[in-house]
Order: structure tokens, then sequence, then C-alpha cells
């Protein structure tokens, strides 16, 4: 582990900053994100969505091409223990497909089972969760984990807001720590969004709950020319304006500190004008917009109006720097879904006229791919929790524990990219 001095802690040392020879013939233990969806049970389980796999591969051959031994690790589900159904073999299979090489897979691995690989050789290890040492950060954990490499790449951007074994722990024992590509692409992004962001910057927040996005919501108003808020969010400062909600989803134990916000920031803090409201969210129910000064008791809002998403439009229009987090709307159930795809829509339209746009979470990268328009976006994070994590100023200890850039190789890539 070490630590940055007076750098930024989003320059960590990358990948591609290493000279060839610190990687021929060594060992890299590769921390992934292959929390993948299965599909099928027993012996028939596979894969159903193979993107955060492929996601991995310019790391992986990277490592390859230099020579070096791949140990890949990663964990999959929420197991509290070995788990018959959440074995990485599926993972194995399909990473052999797409690599068209074998990959070492033994289900003993995180016990010791199973050896390490050889120069340009790939293994993947046990579902990491099937040890409590992983989640408890275990040094004795850490330490095995460590035993199979000789250095360590983290490529699991949304991981690194948890102190893990496998994230925190192994660099400890490991000697260079460095970024992987996708990481490395992450902070550069995540640098340009909170260090150098062009002006003006515009964030929309939306998504359910507050309680987990006040941090976000605060950090954000102290970076952001304006803060946008949809989604059930901004149903708890509609209240704290004093407007009636019905029933709508609130945080009654949040709104003295919605009620804070709004006059500390009321100009930078924009709530929707207009919502999308039902008497219950189910097939062939009443469903309305109105103004958000008229919801009346028994209605629920539901979604952003026509003339919300148009307003947020307009700033995002004319934003040069936009990050968005969370659905307008209960966007899984039509009609609800309106607001957040024409949201969606009016982004990429932001990023072809030149904004810098940066979507995190897994809802908003969601609608963004449904409409199609995934390329139009200038960074999709792969990690909600790690980027509102890192928005809302916290520093993320599995980033934290990588190397600082050495002098004159400031994150070169980085620059690129
Ligand atoms: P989060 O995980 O906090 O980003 O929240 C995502 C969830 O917020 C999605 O499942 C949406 O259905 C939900 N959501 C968005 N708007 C609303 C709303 N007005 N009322 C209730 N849930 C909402």
């Amino acid at each position: 582990m070490s630590s940055g001095g007076d750098r930024s802690l989003l320059e960590r040392l990358s990948l591609d900053d290493l000279e060839p020879a610190e990687l021929a013939g060594l060992r890299a233990l590769v921390r992934v994100d292959f929390n993948v969806p299965l599909e099928g049970r027993g012996q028939e389980r596979r894969v159903s969505s193979d993107v955060r796999i492929r996601a991995a591969l310019p790391t992986i051959e990277a490592l390859l091409e230099r020579g070096s031994g791949v140990v890949l690790t990663s964990h999959l589900g929420r197991p509290k223990g070995p788990d018959p159904e959440l074995t990485m073999a599926p993972v194995a299979r399909r990473l052999e497909e797409l690599l068209g090489r074998p990959v070492a897979y033994s289900p003993d691995s995180l016990r010791g089972g199973g050896s390490s690989p050889v120069d340009g050789e790939i293994a993947l290890l046990e579902n990491l969760r099937f040890d409590p040492g992983e989640t408890a950060n275990d040094p004795a954990f850490a330490k095995r984990l460590a035993a199979f490499a000789d250095l360590f790449v983290q490529d699991a951007f949304g991981t690194c807001h948890r102190a893990h074994a496998s994230t925190v722990g192994v660099t400890d024992h490991l000697d260079p720590c460095v970024a992987g590509r996708l990481v490395q692409r992450e902070l550069a992004a995540f640098r340009r969004l909170l260090e150098t962001p062009r002006r003006p910057f515009v964030s929309i927040l939306g998504g359910a709950k507050i309680a987990g996005k006040l941090e976000t919501l605060r950090g954000l108003l102290g970076r952001c020319d304006r803060v946008c808020l949809g989604g059930g969010m901004a149903n708890t400062f509609l209240l704290a304006r004093g407007l009636e909600v019905g029933d709508s989803l609130v945080e009654p134990d949040l709104l003295g500190e919605a009620r804070a916000l709004l006059e500390r920031h009321g100009e930078a803090l924009e709530l929707p004008g207009d919502v999308v409201v039902a008497r219950a969210l189910a097939p062939g129910a009443e469903v309305r917009t109105v103004s958000a000064a008229e919801v009346e008791p028994g209605w629920r809002i539901l979604d952003a109006g026509p003339r919300t998403v148009e307003a947020f439009g307009d700033r995002i229009r004319s934003a040069a720097t936009i990050f968005w987090n969370g659905p307008l709307g209960v966007f899984e159930t039509p009609p609800f879904d309106a607001g957040t795809r024409a949201f969606a829509e009016l982004m990429a339209c932001a990023t072809v006229a030149g904004a810098y746009t940066v979507v995190g979470g897994g809802d908003s990268i969601a609608a963004i791919e449904e409409a199609g328009r995934l390329e139009n976006v200038s960074h999709a994070s792969t990690g909600g929790g790690a980027a509102l994590e890192l928005v809302s100023g916290v520093t993320l200890p599995g980033i934290a524990a990588l190397d600082p850039p050495r002098d004159g190789s400031r994150s070169r890539r980085a620059e690129g990219t």
C-alpha cells in the first residue's frame, strides 16, 4: 500500500506505466468484476450477460502480451459461504470461449488447491465471497490471495469503495499495485469530472432513496453550478418545500436535512415542476400529469413530467460537464419509464453537442443502452456505489491502496483517454 503525498488520490500508477521487464515472467493477481448474471441451474448454469467479462479483456490481454501469468479473482453474487449455485465454473467456461485459450479453474483454489499459472497462462480463482475473510479484510486471507502472484492489478472499479481482502488487504503483500485499464479509464473520467470540470457543470440525481445519496448531493452542490433532482428522491424535497405529495415515497426522517439543503442551496437545487402521478403502481391504474404543486392526497408521484424533462434538458443543453445518476421515475414499469427514457435521449444529444457526460448507476446506464445511445455518453461508469462515493468526496480505499504514479510517468495513458 502506498500514499500519494499531495497528489490527487485519483492519480494512480497504471498497468501501462510499467516497464515490460516488470511484468515478463511474473504473475499478476487481477481483481476483476465478474459478478455477472447467470441463468439455469447446477451443471447447466451459464453466463447470461458477459459484458463485464469482455470489459476485463483489454487488461488480461495486455498482461499476456507482456509475458505475465494472470490470476483472476472476483466475487459472484452474495453468498454467505460456499454455494454450489455461485461457483465461478460458468464464468471460467465463458472466459475460455472469449479468449480462445484454456483458463485453469479449480473449486479448491481459495483453500490452496490448484497451482499458480506460469508465463502467459491464466487462472480464475473460486468466488471470493465463499471465504468470510474476503469481506472482513482478514489479513490471513489477504496473504493467501497474495501468495498466488507477484504484483497486483485492480480492474474492478465497482468494488473499490469496499475495504476487502481482495481490494485492500492484498496490497500489503504485493508490489507494485497498479490500476488495470478499466480502472484507469474510470479514474481519468472522474478526474476530469471532479478536478477539472469545464463549466457550467450540471448534475442530475434520481433514484429511490435519499438516505444513501445525501452525501452525494452535498458533494455535488459544492462542485456543480446546478443539481436537478428527480425520481423518488425529489419527493422528500417537494414535501420540504411545503408541497402535498400524497402517497409518494418520502423519507420523513430526512425532511429536516432536505429543508436545510434547500435553504442553503435553494438557487442551485432544481426540483421537478410537473410530475406523473397514479393512485397505484399497477397495470390499468389511472395516470395523470400534474403540476408538482397540485398532487392530491391518495396519489403517488411515479415519474417526472414532460415539462420537467424539458427544463432539465435546457439545463444540460447549456452545460459543458454533466453527471447523471438514478432514474427520474419508476422506469421498470411503463408508462413511468417515459421521463427517464426521454432524458436519456437528451443526455446523448448533449454529448454529441460537445458536453462531457458521465453516467453512473445501472438503471441510468440501462436507460441509455435501451435508447441505443450508449455510444453517445462520454463515460458510462462501471461502479454505481463507487461513483457516488467519489462524487461525495470520499476516498475509495481500493484506489488509495494502489501505488501513486512514479515521478515522470504521470499516468501516460490517462492523459490520452
Ligand atoms: P436507486 O437505486 O436509488 O438509484 O433507485 C433506483 C430505483 O428508484 C428504481 O428501481 C426506480 O423504480 C425507483 N424510483 C424512481 N423514481 C421513483 C418514484 N417516484 N417513486 C418510487 N420509486 C422510484
